[in-house]
């Protein structure tokens, strides 16, 4: 007798099989840009079910290797990748994942043609999309400081669809004094009798070891401490040579996830470097690249929690037990669906700030619409980021042992998931960044009218109630910020995630019941559903709570 073996998952085109990618896209853009766009996102969707995910599976075992010497003795820190990834930096490069926001073919909607390509490409490339999200954050850096020399220099090959012309940026911040505190930085930048900068220091976590340029903070010798004493610079890593210029590469951190991503602590002895925009404020200029990355987080984070659905709702289908198929036990499926409405919450999250994006490089965006973009940039990276360790973690169990067996493929996507609330800056460091700009006023007034207008659009009953939640935690939040000035920083800064994960997950529900209602006039109830689960999971509450009894809380144990 042939004992049992158990059909494993499988995944269809990704971009065909994609219900809420597909019912956004129709709503948002203009017929004509989704006519022109639809046969690139049919085919990212056909490799990223496909031959890219046979790739990934295959491709497991394989992680990037550092070679400090050659044969002779040598110092070459030489940084070799998985064959995934080669892959992939050859594909991004000719489907324009880079290029198209620059090429601004479809005008303030190119921003959204980029991303939807790149939600469907990053599950199946093994985090390649983090060298991708920095060299964006360059490009639009450069682009916008300038700074013409540079501009012309490196921005052709940033935004090159040609592979061999193709260059990839490093964002060389964190050091081990701190990633979020990066006003700590220890790099120096000295400059000699010829005006040539050289820049001295450590860098404790740089991924894309392997990208040909970075852009990095540094102290100009004399400067003050703190951020703003800090200059952000341009470097390329190789000379005309080809020889690493003067970093030394220590070592490939061992990390949890993003195992196929080549993150470096190095050393800059004399590195070349050229100052992007002037010799201070060096954490302000480097913001734009910030912003752009932590998009490219949110996209991210809605991506994993679609590929995690993907696959459990196929396994669902083929996995047998108590007499039926898991898709037919109700408790299963009730499961998924909260999975699937927390996923389709987020998806239109992210895609809005995508679409702010668009519209503010387009020079369309109002100023309303920029406050918000500025507050809306922290909060939808933590909300999504959170959500997607969440949904993960709850796909690995829909496969039962499967989900933490390794060559399923299975954990990578609960591993990977873990970074998306840690880089980028962490939950915390955002919400205080969230919070800075909600206390100005005008950016939360902004989305709070911008949840109002959602709820306005939404007819039908149900969703009435529903929407009726997001404006109401809004509301609530709002008016705990106000009441909180009085009550001190320390109270302000203990609600501050609270309040970036309620305003978040607001505005998340205005989405999702905005696009219910204009689904159900398609003949489209599921939309509806996901609105009214997400609805019904509740929405966080901020405030209510005390800081020094959170504190004793937090601390618990003898204080030394
Ligand atoms: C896989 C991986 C790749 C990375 N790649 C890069 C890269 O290419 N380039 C780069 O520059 N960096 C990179 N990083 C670093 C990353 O951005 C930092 O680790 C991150 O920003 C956090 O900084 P930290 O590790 O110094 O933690 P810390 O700043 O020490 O934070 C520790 C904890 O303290 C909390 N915290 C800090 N300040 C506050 C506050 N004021 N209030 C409340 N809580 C606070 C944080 O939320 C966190 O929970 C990478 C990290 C990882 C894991």
């Amino acid at each position: 007798m042939t004992p049992f073996n158990q059909p494993p998952p499988t995944l269809a085109n990704q971009y065909d099989d994609d219900r809420v990618l597909r019912s956004y896209l129709q709503r948002a853009l203009p017929p004509e840009v989704l006519a022109a766009i639809e046969p690139e996102l049919k085919e990212m969707g056909n490799m990223a079910g496909g031959p890219l995910y046979a790739f990934q599976l295959a491709d497991r075992l394989n992680e990037p290797r550092h070679a400090p010497w050659d044969a002779w003795g040598n110092r070459i820190d030489q940084i070799e990748v998985s064959p995934l990834w080669r892959a992939a930096e050859q594909l991004a490069a000719r489907s324009g994942l880079i290029a198209i926001p620059y090429e601004r073919l479809h005008g303030a909607w190119s921003r959204v043609h980029q991303m939807a390509l790149v939600y469907l490409f990053t599950p199946s490339t093994d985090v390649y999309s983090c060298p991708l999200a920095m060299t964006d954050g360059a490009a639009r850096t450069l682009s916008i400081s300038g700074n013409t020399g540079l501009r012309s220099r490196a921005l052709p090959h940033l935004t090159s669809r040609d592979p061999h012309g193709f260059w990839t940026s490093g964002q060389w911040m964190t050091e081990s004094t701190g990633g979020s505190d990066v006003g700590l930085s220890e790099t120096t930048a000295r400059q000699d009798d010829r005006g040539t900068w050289r820049l001295y220091g450590r860098k404790w976590f740089t991924s894309a070891a392997t990208s040909q340029m970075a852009l990095t903070l540094a102290r100009p010798e004399g400067n003050p401490a703190g951020g703003k004493g800090l200059a952000l610079f341009y470097l390329e890593t190789r000379d005309a040579q080809g020889r690493l210029d003067n970093i030394l590469v220590h070592r490939l951190k061992d990390k949890l996830g993003t195992r196929k991503v080549p993150t470096a602590e190095l050393t800059l002895s004399g590195t070349l470097a050229q100052p992007v925009m002037g010799l201070g404020d060096g954490v302000k200029n480097i913001s734009p690249m910030l912003n752009v990355t932590r998009t490219w987080n949110s996209v991210s984070s809605v991506a994993y929690m679609r590929r995690a659905i993907a696959l459990a709702r196929d396994f669902a289908r083929k996995r047998f037990a108590f007499g039926a198929m898991l898709a037919d036990k109700p408790l299963h499926v009730d499961t998924l669906a909260s999975m699937q409405a927390e996923f389709e919450a987020g998806f239109h999250l992210a895609f809005f700030l995508v679409e702010l994006i668009g519209r503010d490089e387009a020079g369309e965006a109002s100023e309303e619409e920029r406050d918000l973009l500025r507050l809306l940039t922290p909060i939808v990276k933590l909300t999504t980021a959170k959500q997607s360790v969440a949904v993960c973690s709850e796909a690995l169990e829909c496969f039962g042992g499967a989900g933490y067996v390794e060559d399923t493929g299975l954990p990578a996507l609960l591993r990977d998931a873990q970074v998306f609330s840690i880089w980028e800056g962490t939950t915390n460091v955002l919400s205080l960044d969230a919070l800075r700009v909600a206390s100005g006023g005008g950016a939360l007034a902004a989305l709070q009218q911008q949840i109002s207008g959602c709820v306005s659009a939404v007819q039908e009953p149900a969703l009435r109630e529903a929407a009726g939640l997001a404006v109401r935690t809004a509301a609530a939040a709002a008016d705990w910020l106000r009441a909180a000035g009085a009550r001190g920083q320390s109270h302000i800064e203990a609600g501050a995630r609270r309040l970036g994960l309620a305003l978040g997950r607001s505005l998340a529900l205005a989405l999702v019941c905005r696009h219910a209602q204009w689904a159900i006039e398609q003949g489209d109830r599921q939309p509806l559903a996901a609105a009214l689960r997400f609805a019904g999971e509740g929405l966080p509450r901020v405030g209510g709570d005390d800081p020094d009894l959170a504190a004793s809380l937090a601390m618990d144990g003898p204080r030394s």
